[in-house]
Formats: structure tokens, C-alpha cells, sequence
């Protein structure tokens, strides 16, 4: 896949290097806030005196490093990347080119099919990183926040693929961003939606089986993609690049639709994405169609003929 010399999305951000507290020291923050909440709450009075005594002072003293212990405050990123300055480095380089084509695919197919385009973000971090629906660890692989419309990612992921799953040209790794904006532009058709305001509402069985219809229809625009990228940029595909999505296709079974259900609320469940067979079948559907609409069968098909 050739990607390099192509014009750069503005809409990705770099955490990585970014220290986000993890478990270990959450808890021991944690457990130190519920001693002092405890004393307070069932101490004499004295001791509620002397708790208080030691916020002030500690407050005064320690501001920054108390409100990070006591596991409320903001920890400054290590290396964040603010917008304007582009890190340099390959991955940013190859991550921010392949969200520039999604920009350039998408602002162009959807207006065609009715829909205004509006871009999507990138968070590239590492390990772990706040969003707006609580922590995003690495071990989730890379998913889409409807949200705040973010593609969460950690690099480390690509790595994963080529040692687990043999993925190894650099067209796997477009595919995955590619899946990702799917679920940005299903959130654009009103697909995501649709699918959150089933929750509750129906079995969990239906339920999984509508995400599988999500998950399958973000393969199939995923194809679409690949199609325009080849027409717009020329060579972007190569021998063998859309076996290779395949592959990945089956590796990236760890991607998680994310259910907006409010803070801490990242990734509650796993879902399957349907067989690799099924997702082969409709990538290849939005490859060969180049047409959104033909997608829209996967919604009113029988569940075993999809
Ligand atoms: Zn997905």
C-alpha cells in the first residue's frame, strides 16, 4: 500500500507517553480518601478537627499531588501532544495519512447518499487514556466513542496483529482505521443511535445480533472505503492487500462497539462481530458496490442469510 506524500488529517491527537493513573495507584489513592472519609464521618470530633486540619494543609501544600493521590485531579500528560505540532514519527505520520483519506473517501461519498460529512477524531495513545465514557486501556484494541466521536487507539495494537494473527502490510493497519471510521460515519447515517436505544429494550440475544449487523456494516463501509482510496489516490492497493484485510477482519474480533451509557461505562461488554467468512463477504459487498445504500440490506436481511 502506498501512502506516503499524501495530505495529513488535523484531527489526531498524541497521547502517547501520557501517565494516566492505572488500577494499582487508583486504589491506593482511593483507600487513603476512604480512611480520611470514615474518620470524618463516624470520628469524635475531634478527629474530624484534625482530618480537616490535614486537607488544608495538605491542600496548601501538596495541591497538584493530593488530588491526584486522592484520585480526583487531572494528571498532567507526560508528552501530550497539543494541537499544532505534528510529532515526527512514522506511526503519527501513517496514522494521520490514513485518517486524511477517510476525510477526503467520506466528505465525498456521503453528500452522494444524502448525508452531511463531518470528520472524526484520533487519539493515538499509549496503554492508557481518559475519553469521555471513563479509562480506555490498550488491552480493549482499538474502538470508536460515539460520544465524542474518537477513534481510541494504542499502536502497540498493529503489533499484536502481525505476531497473533500474520497481518503484516501496512494496508491490515488501514483496515482497522478504516472499520473505525465506519462506526463514525454509521453514527453519521444514525445507525449508532438505533443501536444504543435497543438497549433494554430488547433480548440480549437481538441485541447481539443487531450489533453483529453494526459490526458487519462497518467492514462493509470500510470496503467502500478501500474502493475509493484505489480510485482517488491510485495504487493504494497492492497484490494481496485485500486478503490481508481479511486476515485482520478476523483478528480485530477484540474491537468493541461503545455503548454510551455515561462516565465509567467503557467497554461493558464484548459482543461477537460475526463469522470471518461474513466479514470478508461484506467488505468485499461495499469493495465491488462502491454503494452506501446496498449496506442498508444488512439491516433488513433475515439474521441467517446475512
Ligand atoms: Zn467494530
Amino acid at each position: 500500500m502506498r501512502w506516503r506524500g499524501r495530505k495529513q488529517s488535523t484531527h489526531v491527537e498524541d497521547r502517547r507517553g501520557e501517565q494516566v493513573p492505572g488500577g494499582g495507584s487508583y486504589r491506593a489513592g482511593g483507600g487513603l480518601a476512604n480512611i480520611l472519609m470514615l474518620l470524618f464521618l463516624r470520628g469524635s470530633p475531634k478527629s474530624r478537627i484534625i482530618v480537616l486540619v490535614l486537607l488544608v494543609l495538605g491542600f496548601l501544600l501538596f495541591r497538584g499531588p493530593l488530588l491526584n493521590f486522592l484520585g480526583g485531579g487531572e494528571t498532567p500528560g507526560g508528552t501530550t501532544q497539543q494541537s499544532g505540532v505534528a510529532p515526527d514519527d512514522e506511526m503519527y505520520a501513517y496514522l494521520s495519512t490514513i485518517m486524511g483519506d477517510n476525510e477526503q473517501v467520506w466528505s465525498q461519498v456521503l453528500p452522494t447518499a444524502g448525508f452531511q460529512f463531518r470528520p472524526a477524531q484520533m487519539v493515538i495513545y499509549s496503554q492508557r487514556t481518559r475519553t469521555p465514557g471513563g479509562i480506555a486501556d490498550a488491552r480493549m484494541g482499538p474502538f470508536y466513542l460515539s460520544q465524542d466521536e474518537t477513534i481510541y487507539i494504542d499502536p502497540t495494537f498493529f503489533r499484536e496483529l502481525k505476531e497473533k494473527f500474520g497481518a503484516t502490510g501496512d494496508f491490515a493497519e488501514a483496515y482497522v482505521v478504516a472499520h473505525e471510521y465506519g462506526h463514525h460515519v454509521q453514527n453519521i447515517l444514525g445507525r449508532l443511535d438505533q443501536l444504543h436505544s435497543l438497549h433494554g429494550k430488547v433480548s440480549d440475544t437481538e441485541y447481539n445480533h443487531q450489533s453483529v449487523r453494526v459490526e458487519l456494516h462497518a467492514d462493509f463501509l470500510a470496503g467502500i472505503f478501500a474502493r475509493f482510496a484505489q480510485e482517488t489516490f491510485g495504487d493504494f492497493l497492492e497484490q494481496g492487500d485485500i486478503e490481508e484485510a481479511m486476515r485482520c477482519a478476523e483478528a480485530i474480533g477484540d474491537d468493541r462497539l461503545q455503548r454510551d451509557y455515561g462516565p465509567g461505562h467503557v467497554n461493558p461488554d464484548s459482543f461477537t462481530h460475526g463469522t470471518s467468512a461474513q466479514r470478508a463477504k461484506w467488505f468485499n459487498q461495499g469493495f465491488t458496490s462502491g454503494d452506501v445504500k446496498v449496506g442498508e440490506a444488512l439491516y433488513s436481511l433475515p439474521y441467517d442469510q446475512l
